[in-house]
């Protein structure tokens, strides 16, 4: 086979030096969701971050650092949390504080004016964003494609007053690049394996300001001058920083807010780069090499536990496959070129067993649920499922069944230790074990009373409870419970009909459990660090 000539250049530079390519209007991750114009009388250029909550390997950033220079107008970056959505609470607006107190530094540090800002009144930020765009000359916003980001970002679109473009920093292959929902993780890899190569080149950078002699800073007078004319109410920054503290001071801070407070913060973890760069080290050296074989063992997993830093953009996951490539010392020689586009799930990269494996995990299996969520507005209902999937499961509505209400369910207090672990590991660390996250899916669908309550129960204990929940993989998750991503299995049984069976039985045979049953035992303590 010929070498394309995408790979010479890779060959030549090094294709860890060829990621990275300046993101620009053109580029794949940026597209405008408006038919404003750019205002180039205006003030500044808006970034209003709300769900890539960093600096590094931030595109949306590294695109308002671009037009901010050609504009020649300073740089304005607000991230922003509301309270008002649906599962706020002390949980995500602590791990989320903390995430701000990290970027307050290093935005300082880059000489960008970064402003972290906390909703507490329903529509303040919409109007807060609309009082922005009346002096600023354009607006860059996260693209994300679902929950409250795509909301805000839907929303936002109608009421700016210039133009504004999302731009996506979600994955490592642009969103745009697909043309459709891809059924299965098998289409998926096919799309991933033939679009790598270029997606490698729209990798954002890690340091956007690196070369950059330009002050974009704004001066403290400019931006008092703007909280006065626009009558702005920005949150103060003593408050968030008790937030970040944790403890009975974060408790306290939060005391008067309206969001969930039985969502408790999670002590044993912490949000924001820092945490998330030193975890990621920590898997690279100790835990990566066992991937494949340890990921599932109960007690001390060999997995990254990056989801909630992931989820709240703390981390991206182009640093994270960067860092396996460069473990691995990955060139893009080690392609079996043969396989290219094949769709074969293991010997494609030419890395070692358990690095493959990770890559399936956080680029085919993670960016999945972008694709769907991207292209399927019903991606968080019953509707995505495949039809065989719901005949099925039709025909075995009426099937008898035990059920539990809602509250044993969330509370823990069904029949089964080895679930009600599960569970208490959800509620107690917003973290459960991926393969008994599984496996607690299947069996809210058995005891609940029909398949769209199963659904509905699993999204609101996940995106409840689950730090890394109301992100598009707790759909891919959820929604795989009950047949998405997968394929008719046999012997048909009740209730699940061909969908995909487990049981607790025989995830007993096949992991150890004794140990993880007691420490998540209804009366054992809180741990102090998470497994993982
Ligand atoms: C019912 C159910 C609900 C789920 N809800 C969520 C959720 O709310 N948020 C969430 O991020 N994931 C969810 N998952 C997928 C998966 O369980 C988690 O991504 C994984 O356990 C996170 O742990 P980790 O960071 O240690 O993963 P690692 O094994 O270290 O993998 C690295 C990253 O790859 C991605 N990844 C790994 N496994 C999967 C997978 N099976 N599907 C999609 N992406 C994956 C994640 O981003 C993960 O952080 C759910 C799965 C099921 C079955």
């Amino acid at each position: 086979m010929q070498t394309p000539p995408y790979m010479r250049i890779l060959r030549e530079k090094g294709v860890l030096d060829v990621m990275g390519g300046q993101v620009t209007f053109g580029s794949p991750r940026v597209r405008k969701i408006n038919d404003k114009q750019i205002r180039s009388s205006g003030e500044f250029v808006l970034y209003w971050m709300t769900s890539t909550r960093r600096y590094h390997y931030n595109a949306a950033l590294e695109r308002a650092i671009d037009l901010s220079i050609s504009l020649n107008k300073p740089l304005l970056v607000i991230e922003c949390i509301s309270v008002r959505h649906e599962w706020s609470s002390e949980r995500v607006l602590s791990f989320v504080a903390q995430g701000m107190v990290d970027n307050l530094s290093i935005f300082e540090d880059q000489g960008i004016t970064y402003i972290p800002w906390i909703e507490t009144h329903i529509d303040s930020g919409d109007g807060m964003l609309r009082k922005l765009s009346s002096k600023a000359c354009s607006i860059i916003i996260d693209d994300y494609p679902t929950y409250l980001p795509r909301w805000v970002m839907d929303r936002a679109s109608l009421s700016s007053e210039v133009s504004m473009e999302a731009v996506d920093s979600n994955g490592i292959l642009p969103m745009n690049y697909a043309d459709k929902a891809h059924k299965t993780a098998y289409s998926f890899r096919k799309h991933v394996q033939r679009s790598l190569h270029s997606a490698l080149s729209t990798f954002p950078s890690e340091n956007p300001m690196d070369g950059i002699q330009s002050d974009l800073s704004m001066k403290k007078s400019e931006i008092s001058k703007l909280v006065k004319d626009l009558e702005l109410e920005f949150t103060p920054l003593e408050w968030i920083w008790r937030v970040a503290e944790g403890g009975d001071v974060a408790k306290k801070a939060m005391a008067p807010l309206n969001i969930d407070h039985e969502v408790f913060p999670v002590e044993s973890v912490r949000g924001g780069h820092y945490e998330a760069v030193s975890r990621l080290g920590n898997f690279i050296e100790k835990r990566l090499a066992n991937y494949s074989e340890g990921r599932n063992d109960p007690d001390n997993p060999a997995v990254s536990g990056l989801s909630p830093w992931l989820h709240f953009g703390h981390i991206s996951s182009f640093r994270i496959v960067k860092s396996v490539m460069e473990k691995e010392q990955w060139t893009y020689d080690s392609v079996c070129i043969e396989d290219t586009g094949k769709g074969h799930r293991s010997g494609w990269w030419g890395l070692s067993e358990s690095a493959e494996s990770f890559m399936d995990q956080i680029i085919t299996w993670r960016e999945l649920g972008f694709n769907f969520a991207n292209f399927r507005r019903d991606h968080n209902t019953l509707d995505s499922i495949p039809s065989w999937a719901m005949k099925t499961l039709d025909e075995h509505r009426n099937d008898q069944r035990v059920t539990y209400t809602f509250e044993e369910i969330e509370g823990a207090k069904t029949g089964d230790e080895v679930w009600n672990s599960a569970q208490r590991q959800l509620l107690r660390t917003g973290h459960m074990h991926n393969y008994l996250r599984m496996l607690w899916g299947k069996r809210i669908l058995e005891w609940s009373p029909d398949p769209e309550t199963a659904a509905d129960w699993m999204i609101r204990i996940n995106d409840r409870w689950a730090l890394d929940g109301r992100d598009p993989n707790s759909y891919t998750g959820i929604f795989w419970v009950l047949g998405r991503h997968d394929r008719a299995w046999g012997p048909e049984r009740p209730i699940f009909g061909k969908v995909r069976y487990m049981s607790s039985a025989n995830t007993k045979k096949k992991l150890k459990l004794d140990r993880y049953i007691s420490r998540w035992a209804e009366d054992a303590p809180i741990p102090k660090s998470p497994p993982w």
